[in-house]
């Protein structure tokens, strides 16, 4: 069912797998499939290269185009690993039904995925915390200018080699002026409007010295949402985590669901529900707060060194970082195989039936 065209000139050999540039680098194979006639069609794994379009595809005007954001990793005994596909699979059908753009068949998202990463898997770095990135997205492709649902569209998975990453703690500001999602709007959507809206908020709190900012709920900035591209955790004493509930204008983060469900194992009491950024600095006056983290699949976990709203601050150090930290080990031993994955999210590519082709 999908064609496979495999590269003569393998790009494999220029890369210096010890230092790579984050998002730069681009493995031999992309998968490609249209949706033309109401159906999935032409589907094909090829050498990665530029695609060409007319300057009115409608992606381009009207923005419906959404995308995912997997990895695969690399057993410690070398096979590839992919983590929760399903979840991604799923989670690219909502968006699609939210944007008005056709769902992909689960099975067929699986296949391409499957097969790509096995025909790159030497692409897959061997470093325990690096991996190959997957991007999975899919663009409307009509040739039309008038606002409607395109007809036509690309769906393309191209995948990229990532080293560590990046493991600095970031400094996040309330964000007391823009917003990026509201009820009912578009913000649990993996949709590209939510990115390039949140730019213009991200340069300005970067002017000031932050990382990123944690956006509040649109109505009363009274409710904390998310950060860039990641979800929030608030770790309180007695082994509390509290955790902003998706309600439609947050992000339903598979890294979110994963460090929800670990910590449910591990006795935390996990608490989703609406949490105000009051109660956070309210806690952390009275000395009950613990530490904060972020979840999302490029940095699994990022330690958060400063919250601030206006003048007041929350300074986190190492010392606070145990349980982020800890949950950075867990899930990133999870992804080399080196623990026993109880949950089944880990799947062994070689195990996986091969796929009719
Ligand atoms: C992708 C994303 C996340 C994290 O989701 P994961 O599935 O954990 O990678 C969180 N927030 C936003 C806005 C995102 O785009």
């Amino acid at each position: 069912m999908i064609e496979v065209n495999v590269t003569q000139e393998s790009q494999l050999d220029k890369v210096d797998f010890n230092n790579i540039p984050f998002g730069k680098v681009f493995s031999d194979h992309m998968f490609v499939a249209d949706y033309v006639d109401g159906q999935w069609q032409d589907m094909k794994i090829m050498p990665t290269s530029k695609i060409s379009f007319h300057p009115s595809m409608m992606a381009l005007h009207y923005g419906q185009s959404i995308f995912e954001g997997m990895k695969a990793t690399r057993h410690v005994n070398g096979q590839p690993l992919l983590f929760r596909p399903e979840m991604h699979a799923e989670r690219l059908n909502n968006s699609a039904r939210r944007m008005s753009m056709p769902e992909l068949p689960k099975e067929l998202f699986l296949d391409a995925v499957r097969q790509l990463v096995r025909i790159d898997s030497n692409w897959i770095p061997k470093d325990k915390g690096s991996a190959l990135y997957i991007r999975p997205f899919m663009f409307a492709t009509d040739e039309f200018i008038g606002v409607r649902a395109s007809s036509k569209y690309k769906f393309i998975i191209i995948t990229l080699p990532v080293g560590p990453y990046y493991n600095k703690a970031v400094k996040l500001k309330v964000e007391r002026k823009y917003v990026r999602a509201v009820h009912g709007g578009v913000g649990e959507a993996k949709t590209c409007g939510n990115y390039a809206a949140s730019l213009l908020p991200a340069q300005l709190a970067k002017a000031e010295g932050f990382d990123q900012v944690i956006w509040m709920d649109a109505k009363e900035f009274k409710y904390v949402q998310e950060v860039g591209t990641m979800n929030l955790f608030f770790v309180f004493e007695g082994k509390k985590v509290v955790t902003p509930a998706t309600d439609g204008a947050i992000l339903k983060g598979i890294t979110r669901s994963s460090i929800i469900e670990i910590l449910k194992h591990h006795d935390y009491a996990v608490e989703e529900r609406k949490v105000t950024i009051d109660e956070i600095f309210e806690a952390a006056a009275n000395g009950t707060f613990v530490e904060a983290f972020g979840t999302g699949t490029a940095a699994l976990i990022a330690n958060i060194e400063l919250i601030q709203d206006g003048d007041h601050k929350i300074e986190m150090t190492e010392a606070d970082w145990d349980l982020s930290n800890r949950m950075k080990n867990y899930i990133n031993s999870l992804r080399a195989g080196e623990i026993e994955d109880p949950y089944g999210w880990v799947e062994t590519l070689n195990n996986v039936s091969e796929i009719a082709s």
